[in-house]
């Protein structure tokens, strides 16, 4: 996804394009000399490379699911849980969902990141014959870290549900939006959206 998605309005919609035109596409009237309120806004890529995320939790789109996983600090190394065992990948993370774990000025616990992660991980429980593809997975694994995590913390632990629907379910959302944005653009230079669903999808980014 190399292209910047840019909204303006125009005709009391909004317009969402990869390029802004020089006018308007559905009155066909100049775009030079608007009001300043209706100049073009980039809307934020909801996909970030995850090599260069710290301390966060990380899910990919894969074959149409979702693959989670947890990311380590400064290596740029992103550890996961497969079949095979706990992966470390310093590449294949270039675009994805990010979750972010800490605090930026949470420095005693990024600096340790690495070391919990590395502990953790060489774990038995999370041996490759230990895998499950229901209830033993990347989900459990990513989720069992941060619970010790906030363990660590003197703070309470997460649910799976909770942590999904605060955490996960909000970022997703957001992403599969911009994604179908995305591929309504490639396919039809323009996406024009009114009325209320203009505002809704104006405050969804
Ligand atoms: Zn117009």
């Amino acid at each position: 996804m190399e292209n910047r998605v840019i909204m303006f309005h125009h005709c009391e919609k909004d317009i969402y394009c990869f390029n802004v035109p020089e006018q308007c596409p559905i009155c066909g009237q100049s775009l030079t000399g608007r009001r300043l309120e209706d100049a073009p806004v980039s809307i934020p890529n909801s996909f970030v490379d995850g090599h260069r995320e710290k301390c966060s939790f990380l899910i990919k789109p894969t074959k149409g699911s979702f693959l989670s996983s947890h990311y380590s600090f400064f290596a740029g190394v992103v550890h996961n849980y497969i079949e095979t065992g706990v992966q470390r990948d310093d590449c294949g993370w270039e675009e994805c969902v990010c979750v972010s774990l800490v605090q930026p000025d949470m420095y005693s616990l990024i600096n340790q990141w690495d070391l919990y992660l590395e502990q953790f991980s060489t774990a038995d429980i999370w041996l490759p014959n230990r895998y499950e593809s229901s209830h033993h997975n990347c989900y459990s694994y990513a989720l069992t870290f941060i619970n010790r995590v906030l363990v660590a913390q003197s703070k309470r632990q997460l649910s799976r549900t909770e942590f999904t629907e605060r955490f996960v379910v909000p970022q997703t959302k957001r992403a599969s939006r911009y994604i179908t944005l995305y591929r309504e653009l490639c396919r039809s230079y323009f996406y024009i959206a009114d009325g209320i669903q203009a505002e809704e999808i104006s405050s969804q980014f």
